[in-house]
């Protein structure tokens, strides 16, 4: 992989930072966009803007068909069935509630859902809120010292009033790469259906639904290199079917009338309103990167930049990891003896480096390391292992300045 050639194509890139260049390692929060994506956004707006799927002028069909071709790139990069099953949300949290919401009309008093003990908040309140709202119960599979999931545990878990699990495919706050086909297949073997968090996932490895057999699998755009305020949730089309609408208003319906009203057929049953069509396009866009990007090559690069940024911070005296899954991707979480990770963070942004710090909306991840929170270090295909120097010299004149 050419990476100087790649990074020559996201221009915030050569940003400087408080006068250093930029160094950037937040990509697990969102990543950056190629010219490719802001181009393709500018474009629209420039020549194309219309809205979509009502109009019979020119502008109004182009706008539909670049983005139902957006929908048709997903599709096939995501090896979904039917490009219909491909619904446009607002992220990946708005996937999820919109599968608890809707999906969960469907339970009733007493049927279980299973998360997991490293979920980002939005896979964990709106499964509360469900429960609340229906009578369900919430079951936690448990994780270890490591980072990793009890899988024994879950097992035990599992009975005929599981309706659902839900769990992410890779931790955004420890990088553990989850055996997501393993927990399917046990969920399917006693007719439970599968929610993947995946707002961690398609930007590092090859996502392939139907292989994985999952019922939903959702992700936002913009940590992909596409823009925020859209993402996908990706449902079976048999499951989806079964399901009522989320929301109400244009698009979605068929006929209206006061006593009445039919709804329309997926996708659209699924996408009230005027969606957010410049990002949906952006979306395309962004699926044509990675299209362009051998995926493998991606997920070597990413676990040299790991492997290397890992050896290098252990040199550190007082550090400790939180997250050492023997699967793992492209997040390092660490804490440093007697130094808070805020003020590590707001010096090495000084420097021109961000990382992330806090609880990476994972307080019980948090909870059970007893910890308020990490300092993340999160890469993306664009990063380098110079970067990795400067960022480690850093933490090398940061530690003594603060320990002082
Ligand atoms: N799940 C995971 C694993 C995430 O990393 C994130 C974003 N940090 C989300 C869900 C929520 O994504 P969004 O804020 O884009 O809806």
């Amino acid at each position: 992989m050419d990476i100087q050639s790649i990074r020559s194509q996201f221009p915030i890139l050569a940003e400087k930072i408080h006068g250093k260049p930029l160094v950037y390692f937040d990509n697990g929060a969102t990543t950056q966009k190629p010219l490719s994506v802001i181009q393709r956004i500018s474009d629209y707006y420039s020549k194309e803007n219309a809205n979509i799927h009502r109009g019979v002028h020119t502008l109004s069909q182009e706008a539909t068909t670049a983005y139902e071709n957006a929908r048709n790139t997903i599709q096939k990069h995501i090896g979904a069935k039917e490009n219909y099953e491909v619904l446009f949300t607002k992220g990946t949290t708005d996937g999820i509630n919109l599968v608890a919401f809707s999906f969960g009309e469907l339970l009733n008093a007493g049927d279980e859902i299973i998360i997991s003990a490293m979920e980002h908040h939005s896979n964990i309140v709106p499964w509360q809120m469900l429960c609340e709202r229906k009578g369900c119960k919430l079951r936690v599979i448990p994780m270890n010292e490591k980072g990793e999931l009890e899988l024994d545990q879950f097992d035990k878990l599992l009975s005929d009033k599981t309706k659902l699990v839900a769990v992410t495919h890779i931790s955004n706050s420890l990088g553990t790469v989850n055996d997501v086909k393993y927990i399917i297949e046990k969920a399917h073997a006693i007719g439970a259906k599968v929610l993947i968090d995946g707002a961690q996932s398609i930007q590092h490895i090859q996502v392939n639904v139907q292989e994985l057999d999952c019922d939903f699998y959702v992700f936002s755009g913009h940590k992909l290199f596409g823009p925020t305020g859209i993402g996908v949730l990706y449902g079976k089309e048999e499951i989806l079917n079964q399901m009522p609408p989320y929301q109400g208003g244009g698009d979605m319906i068929k006929e209206v009338t006061f006593e009445k009203t039919t709804y329309n057929v997926l996708p659209h049953k699924f996408e009230a309103g005027t969606p957010n069509i410049a990002g949906g396009i952006g979306l395309g866009a962004a699926f044509e990167f990675l299209n362009s990007l051998d995926m493998k090559e991606v997920l070597k690069h990413e676990q040299e930049l790991l492997d290397y940024a890992t050896a290098e911070l252990t040199k550190i005296e007082g550090i400790k990891f939180y997250g050492e899954a023997k699967e793992k991707t492209s997040v390092i979480s660490f804490l440093i003896d007697g130094l808070h990770p805020y003020d590590v963070g707001t010096l090495l942004d000084k420097m021109g480096i961000a990382v992330r710090t806090g609880h990476h909306c994972t307080q019980p991840i948090m909870d059970q390391f007893c910890i308020p929170g990490t300092i993340r270090a999160s890469f993306a295909l664009y990063n380098t292992k110079e970067e990795i120097d400067v960022f480690i010299a850093a933490l090398n004149r940061i530690i003594p300045m603060l320990k002082d």
